[in-house]
């Protein structure tokens, strides 16, 4: 099989603690600032989960691991070969929303756990986010631990020994853990090799039919342009199987809530593929892997402002059911970062769960001994044995407390 490597292939999410150095690691490896909103808005996919492409290359005149690089031009004056493309998921400083990472991990391969040399380990969001890994089962971890320009050996010892000690019995337990300076760009050909070796691309069924995870969704038209000149909404998403095609009919669930009569219903949306975005290219055919620009014939206030983030998207009558109640197995955490126990879920109490790149709000109907039922705000297209991330209010935030699979 010929594949064209510069095209984005796997997803990796960057997690870890606030002001760690995500952001800045995605930009040393990809050259592109994913806080700047800009740069987003030219490739017409933006804000929220931040999304960067950057394709790894090898100096084949080079040993290992000086030989990993992100630059066309090596030291020996030859130029680099293409080994492949990945796409980096990575949160906005001002996102610390545990649900916007919780969303982002329905589309991850892998992920790169970011942890600061500068800090006791664990800081509380580098316990979560990793809690999240775990519960969602995303078990191809890479740990940078960075800025280690800012601290002397002893002290980059004694950190990386807090990082071994506090990732045993978790998914990243054999997890290698690369000490790097995103910002000073040290041993960032060694962070490339491990990704190489550590995140595979998956085996993917081309033959499925497409399966569209929704992260995203808008309006591209400039305020004020005509009718004639509309172009139809976008919709950005993971393909997390098979094939999308330019020309393809496509339908989208839950779709859209209709009024009539005085009741209301979720009515699926159909459309066809006028345009597909893969990284910086138009394309024909795209694959999985990396985030996908979709254009479709829907009018663009269907899609504005993120109107069908958390949908599913693929071929017509292929989606999994819409479903507004469901009921789930439940696995509780031991305890939430910071708070203590978990307590039971409980009758009548309202949970955040995070399906697919669907973030929904559920009041408990039924609660017995590792089950319950929910009954949905809105409702979501999901196939049965699903994972959910549960959240519980816990003071002003929700809190992960456990994983569900679906009914
Ligand atoms: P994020 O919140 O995890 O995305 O963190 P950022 O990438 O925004 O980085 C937070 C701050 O740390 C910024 O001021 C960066 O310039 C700085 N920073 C990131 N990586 C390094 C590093 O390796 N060394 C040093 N000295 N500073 C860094
Ligand atoms: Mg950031």
């Amino acid at each position: 099989m010929t594949q064209d490597h510069t095209r984005p292939e796997v997803n990796i999410g960057l997690v870890g603690h606030v002001d760690h150095g995500k952001t800045t690691l995605v930009q040393a490896l990809s050259g592109s600032w994913t806080d700047k909103h800009s740069e987003e808005m030219k490739r017409g996919i933006s804000i929220r989960l931040g999304y960067a492409d950057a394709t790894f290359r090898e100096c084949t005149g080079l040993e290992e691991p000086e030989r990993y690089t992100v630059d066309e031009d090596c030291p020996d004056g030859s130029t680099s070969e293409v080994m492949r493309t990945v796409s980096f998921v990575d949160a906005p400083g001002h996102e610390t929303l545990m649900a916007t990472m919780l969303s982002g991990a329905a589309i991850m391969d892998g992920a790169v756990l970011v942890v600061s040399a500068t800090e006791d380990v664990p800081q509380a969001q580098t316990e979560e986010h990793l809690m999240a890994l775990d519960i969602i089962g995303i078990d191809n971890v890479v740990i940078a631990q960075n800025k280690v320009d800012l601290v002397d050996r002893d002290r980059a010892v004694e950190n990386y020994e807090q990082i071994r000690e506090f990732v045993e019995g978790t998914v990243a337990e054999d997890a290698p853990i690369v000490p790097v300076s995103a910002q000073q760009e040290v041993n960032l050909d060694l962070l490339i090799q491990a990704i190489e070796e550590e995140i595979p691309t998956p085996d993917r069924n081309s033959d499925a039919p497409p399966e569209l995870f929704v992260a995203r969704s808008f309006d591209i038209n400039r305020p004020g342009t005509t009718f004639e000149d509309l172009t139809g909404g976008v919709i950005g998403g993971s393909l997390v199987e098979g094939e999308l095609s330019v020309d393809d009919e496509i339908e989208i669930r839950p779709g859209r809530e209709v009024e009539e009569g005085g009741q209301t219903e979720w009515r699926p949306l159909s459309t066809t593929v006028r345009s597909l975005q893969a990284g910086d290219d138009q394309v024909d055919v795209a694959t999985p892997g990396g985030l996908l620009g979709v254009g479709t014939g829907l009018d663009p206030s269907l899609t504005k402002g993120d109107a069908l983030a958390g949908q599913v998207a693929g071929e017509p009558g292929t989606l999994p059911p819409t479903r507004h109640a469901f009921e789930m197995d439940v696995e509780l955490l031991d305890r939430i970062v910071g708070e203590g126990e978990v307590e039971e879920i409980s009758t009548g109490e309202p949970l955040m769960l995070t399906v697919g790149t669907a973030t929904t709000v559920g009041a408990v109907t039924s609660a017995r001994d590792g089950e319950c039922e929910v009954n949905l705000k809105r409702p979501v297209c999901a196939a049965e044995g699903v994972r959910i991330a549960i959240n519980r209010r816990v003071g002003a935030r929700w809190r992960l407390i456990g994983v569900g699979t679906l009914k």
